[in-house]
């Protein structure tokens, strides 16, 4: 494939920048990558398995020269990164980032960006339990959708560069405004996620009464539930607290039908219950014809 930045600088190095690095380098997309993560530690990490071309000890080292720059930290730590590279982005460069939100992303690194950059903000839907500089897969965006979200003014040139990387990446790209990005990807990931995190406490405080039976016999359902209440505590704080408005309104509808599920069951009213399951049922149909899931029925649980 034809290499679409001679330089790209990846700040945070976890499982989303390992990934895009990994993808990159397999299709020959960046000449040069150069990475930079908070912690020593991480640093260390990505150096010793060679994840970038050079890890480097500061974020304005990093993106010094760079084409494309992108924020891979969590969303509550975009406008001190953006604050700190700012003055050292080249002009003519793009900034962006794949923070799982995007209106408070936009609102915090939006103000840094100087006059001559452009910044062009994205959402890999991709995705997997586990972070860190050791996480990341070449395959983890194949065939997944990159959503752009651009912001007044977006260059298109420098637009169509960025989807290039994507597509390279094996991504499919698409563009949506932030508001609707935020209410969509409240519903589809981050409601969901809060709901795993709540059954999975349920069954915590539950399991001081039943002592290890909630491990031991973990069910399908429980186990899936515990698959995505693994994920990260930082990203996941964040993405709930930067996505309020959305996330408030999602719970509140979610509150309701739960209610009415919850009266279903006490009044025997089966004809509901039966009727609501059908219609879940064709929205799994619907997701594994869009090629966005896999219908195997064991999903990994079974050992290779
Ligand atoms: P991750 O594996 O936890 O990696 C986060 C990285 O950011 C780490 O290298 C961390 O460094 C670094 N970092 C944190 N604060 C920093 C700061 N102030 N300055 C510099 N580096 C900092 O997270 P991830 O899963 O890759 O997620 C990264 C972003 O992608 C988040 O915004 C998330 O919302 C978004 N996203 C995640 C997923 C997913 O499923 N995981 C999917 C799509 C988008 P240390 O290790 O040194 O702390």
């Amino acid at each position: 494939m034809v290499q679409i930045y001679d330089r790209v600088a990846l700040i945070g190095l976890g499982l989303i920048a390992g990934s895009m690095a990994l993808a990159m380098r397999r299709d020959g997309l960046a000449g040069e990558i150069t990475g930079y993560a908070r912690s020593a530690q991480t640093r260390k990490t990505a150096a010793d398995i060679g994840l970038v071309d050079r890890v480097c000890d500061s974020a304005a080292e990093a993106v010094k020269d760079a084409d494309l720059v992108v924020l891979c930290v969590p969303v509550g730590a975009m406008e001190s990164v953006a604050r700190e590279i700012a003055p050292h982005l080249k002009t003519g460069a793009t900034l962006s980032d794949v923070g799982s939100v995007k209106r408070a992303v936009i609102d915090a690194v939006g103000p840094f960006v100087p006059e001559g950059v452009h910044f062009i903000p994205a959402h890999p839907l991709a995705g997997t339990e586990k972070s860190g500089p050791t996480s990341g897969f070449a395959e983890l965006f194949e065939k997944r959708w990159c959503l752009i979200v651009p912001v007044e003014g977006t260059d298109v040139a420098a637009t169509q560069r960025l989807r290039d990387l994507w597509v390279g990446m094996g991504a499919k790209v698409d563009e949506m405004e932030a508001d609707r990005h935020d209410l969509v990807l409240a519903v589809t990931s981050h409601a969901p996620h809060l709901i795993a995190y709540t059954m999975v406490g349920v069954a915590d405080d539950l399991s001081r009464v039943t002592d290890t039976e909630v491990v031991n016999y973990s069910a399908a359902g429980f186990r899936d539930f515990t698959r995505i209440a693994a994920s990260d505590p930082t990203m996941w704080r964040d993405i709930f607290l930067n996505n309020k408005d959305a996330m408030l309104e999602i719970l509140g509808r979610f509150s309701e039908e739960l209610f009415a599920l919850q009266r279903a069951i006490r009044a025997d009213d089966g004809d509901h219950l039966f009727d609501y399951f059908s219609r879940t049922q064709a929205i799994r149909r619907g997701i594994i014809k869009a090629d966005q899931d896999t219908d195997a029925a064991d999903l990994g649980r079974v050992k290779k």
